[in-house]
């Protein structure tokens, strides 16, 4: 598919992220309240002032959360879509109504963009188990053995889920490590980030459902960092799994991308070594080729790329894992967030953590501004990018950024 052209210019830029092909939704604030909008161009269009005149359907769009729209269901969701295409097209006749309504982008302060009901982490890119069992115990016995089985995964906090340009606290916890005769309680010397997609939950199950009533359920995506404090997870997680080294805060991107926006860049999961049983069974492309990465920003140094990646190097897709997640029972919510696992490639310049980029604090990471990381400093600002790359447009998410403040005195 090629650019949809649009009457607002600034859409049609192939580099835009937000041309009319995309159209995602987030909660933005002019100091007028926070209300729903859809990023075009360089501008938000203001959807609870559209409600407000009867321009779009009602759908909650001045309640200050994607919730209630997302409750609507994929029909709704399609009709907007459709509504939204009309008035932005090129020679769309309701370019003079629809003006006023248009904000820029750089005058507003985005929110969160639907409130986070539950959230989950999952650890299903294989490059990453596979790097980090190898650390922890050797290449031979690198993934657990239930890993090619079934998308592993935790129950995280939906409380400490924050939108991008949230500052981030460094964690304090108890560590235990060869240096310590006994646990301390300290700031994380180790804290660290994790490149991951998010997928959007955007109608409930009450029982199991199959993969492609899971895929049927996702209302988008975002980008997500699930900030971790690797020196308290290696004192806490036996037997119960990550605790407080997870608990400090997971940032997303305030824009959810639809996934009709990127329906033209489905693609299939890898090869599966072993075949995976039933409600798992791949049913067709059902995960995403989005170009991704991680840059850094030291304390009064500049910006730099240091890791780059794609989702499509995932071992489950998002459907994968909620179908995996219901398939107990689990009741899933409007506003679940299921986060994919660390999305590494198999380069060393793919890895979507410092301590896969500094091979557990052993290699360090060399930046060409000079200075070197193991894990992440005070003043560091973190900031993960994503964009599927079209004919002659992307499709971006904007940025997901968060800068690391030292811990609070206690
Ligand atoms: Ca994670």
């Amino acid at each position: 598919m090629p650019l949809m052209r649009s009457w607002v210019d600034s859409a049609n830029d192939p580099a835009a992220e937000f041309p009319l092909n995309n159209l995602p939704y987030g909660i933005f604030d002019d100091g007028r309240g926070a209300r729903a909008g859809v990023a075009i161009g360089d501008f938000v269009f203001d959807l609870g002032g559209a409600e407000a005149v009867s321009m779009v359907p009602a759908h909650g769009f001045r309640d200050g959360s994607l919730n209630g729209f997302m409750a609507e269901g994929p029909d709704a969701w399609a009709r907007l879509r459709n509504t939204l295409t009309g008035l932005f097209a090129e020679g769309s006749q309701a370019e003079a109504q629809v003006a006023p309504l248009l904000i820029p982008r750089d005058r507003v302060t985005m929110r969160m963009p639907f409130q986070v009901t539950e959230y989950t982490d999952f650890y299903a890119g294989r490059h990453h188990a596979t790097n980090v069992g190898t650390m922890f115990r050797g290449a031979e016995n690198a993934l657990p053995p239930n890993w090619l089985h079934m998308p592993i995964g935790y129950n995280g906090r939906a409380s400490s889920v924050v939108v991008s340009g949230t500052d981030i606290r460094r964690p304090t916890g108890q560590l235990k490590g060869p240096e310590f005769e006994a646990p301390i309680l300290a700031p994380s010397r180790r804290f660290d980030l994790e490149l991951e997609m998010g997928a959007v939950v955007g109608q409930p199950s009450y029982g199991p459902v199959s993969v492609d009533r899971a895929d049927a359920m996702i209302f988008g995506y975002v980008l997500l960092n699930d900030w971790s404090a690797r020196d308290i997870q290696a004192w806490e997680y036996q037997p119960l799994g990550p605790f407080q080294a997870k608990a400090t805060a997971t940032s997303i991107s305030p824009w959810v991308v639809t996934k009709a926006a990127l329906e033209p860049f489905r693609c299939a999961t890898p090869p599966r070594e072993v075949p995976l049983l039933p409600h798992l069974a791949d049913t067709g492309p059902m995960l995403y080729d989005i170009d991704l990465e991680v840059a850094i920003t030291p304390e009064g140094g500049r910006e730099e790329v240091i890791a780059r990646t794609n989702y499509r190097e995932m071992y489950y897709s998002s459907a994968q894992q909620l179908a995996h997640h219901a398939s107990s029972g689990c009741p899933m919510r409007v506003g679940d967030l299921l986060g994919s696992g660390t999305i590494s490639g198999p380069e060393k310049g793919n890895r979507g953590s410092l301590l896969e980029l500094s091979w557990g604090g052993k290699e360090p990471l060399e930046l060409e501004q000079g200075g070197t990381r193991t894990f992440l400093e005070d003043g560091d600002r973190l900031t993960l990018r994503g964009g599927a790359e079209g004919d002659g447009y992307r499709i971006g998410f904007g940025d997901c950024t968060g800068r690391v403040l030292p811990t609070l005195k206690g």
